[in-house]
């Protein structure tokens, strides 16, 4: 007997004519997290089973519960030895191993050669539990589940397993940039684009020397927590200090906000096209801050046709750091870096910016080629070549 995973695929099961896309990809993502595990995969339509050493067993499904695509983890128990009081053996083991009371068996015939049908199965083996334990048997709401399916080259039994992350696997539905801070929001905007199957580029504006390379390392460690869920990200860093410096000391100081976002929005742009990201996402909640207004955003999103995500548009900020503490970038977000958003603040920043004032104002300097040596001086940070900056925390 021996340890297998089954994977299920959740989600996944909606798809029809694209499905072996679907999970050929998630093959290879699976592949790819666990390049330094030695493993076997085997899937079907509806499926994966991976082989791996019995001594990496936890650690592969510690990687396996962090890769999207993936619906439920089960750890299976496989015997070539179909034979039915082999099976029982095995789930009686399995069950005793619980603390509970009441269990139900469902069984499973790929292998329908296999002698004994499946209702048969299931009632033998329950027979054999109830005699050999105290427990009962509950068909409605059992306390464990324990699952018999019969296939070809032997039998797996396993229990309901682990709860794997769902949404898509990364890269099944292309790539997108993600406008990455140093702030709460916009990781967790980032975690929840991967979900869907976006693979991310990430996108970091920095006003150097107003804004320390603390801030950027935070970024940089930032991008590299979500590289645990994403695959081959790299971060692009803009250099904004001189846009900045000339909206600040040319431009009417309460549109400071509204005019810079329109500028990070006209680079993030240029750079998603370039490196062909299909959309642009940010971390902006409706009203959790003056530049998050609706008509801010009217006014921010006025310079770009491209399609800009906003997950977290509807979340409380409570719910966004729930869901940051989940991720583990939380800890990372709330060190106290400042971010060129928050450098040059007005006090009264504009809540209901004119369109017509900020085209005047922006007709002051010439922001186009500004924007251009921005976008022709990004540099480009590869994270795999990067370390964790302990000494942030
Ligand atoms: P966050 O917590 O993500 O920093 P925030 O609540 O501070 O967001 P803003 O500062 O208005 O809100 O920024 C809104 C979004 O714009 C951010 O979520 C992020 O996606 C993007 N953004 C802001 N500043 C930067 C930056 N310096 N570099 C890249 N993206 C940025
Ligand atoms: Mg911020």
């Amino acid at each position: 007997m021996k340890e297998v995973i089954l994977i299920k695929y959740g989600e996944l099961t909606t798809k029809k004519d694209n499905r072996n896309f679907f999970i050929n990809t998630l093959r290879k993502n699976i592949l790819l997290k666990l390049s330094s595990f030695k493993v076997d995969i085997k899937d079907d339509y509806y499926r994966m089973f991976i082989y791996a050493k019995e001594e990496d067993i936890d650690s592969v499904v510690e990687i396996l519960s962090t890769i999207f695509g993936i619906h439920e983890i089960d750890i299976c128990y496989m015997s070539e030895d179909v034979n039915i009081d082999n099976i029982k053996k095995i789930a009686l083991d399995i069950i005793k191993e619980d603390n509970i009371k009441t269990f139900k068996v469902e069984t499973n015939r790929s292998d329908k050669s296999y002698p004994i049908k499946s209702m048969d199965v299931s009632r033998d083996v329950g027979a054999y539990i109830l005699k050999n334990t105290d427990l009962k048997v509950d068909v409605h709401t059992p306390n464990t589940l324990l699952h018999i399916e019969i296939r070809h080259e032997g039998v797996y039994i396993y229990k309901d397993g682990i709860k794997g992350l769902g949404g898509y696997p990364v890269s099944t539905l292309g790539r997108a940039l993600l406008m990455l801070s140093g702030g709460i929001d916009s990781p967790v905007a980032g975690y929840l684009t991967i979900k869907r199957g976006v693979e991310l580029y990430y996108l970091y504006f920095e006003s150097r020397p107003h804004t320390s390379i603390e801030a950027r390392n935070k970024v940089i460690e930032l991008a590299r927590k979500l590289e645990k869920y994403n695959s081959n990200g790299k971060l692009m860093v803009v250099n904004f200090t001189k846009i900045q410096e000339t909206i600040y000391k040319n431009l009417d100081n309460e549109y400071l906000i509204t005019i810079m976002r329109r500028m990070m929005y006209r680079i993030a742009e240029q750079i998603a096209r370039k490196n062909k990201c299909l959309a642009i996402v940010n971390g902006e909640s409706v009203g959790q801050v003056a530049s998050q207004t609706l008509s801010s955003i009217l006014a921010v999103n006025d310079v770009t046709n491209y399609p800009i995500l906003r997950p977290l548009c509807s979340f409380d900020k409570l719910d966004i750091i729930e869901i940051s503490k989940k991720i583990d970038t939380y800890e990372t977000s709330i060190l106290p870096y400042e971010d060129c958003c928050t450098i040059f603040v007005p006090k009264h920043p504009v809540i209901n910016p004119n369109l017509k004032h900020i085209l005047e104002e922006e007709s002051k300097c010439d922001f186009d080629s500004l924007i251009e040596e921005a976008v022709n001086n990004i540099e480009i940070i590869n994270l795999k070549e990067t370390q964790e900056y302990k000494d942030l925390l």
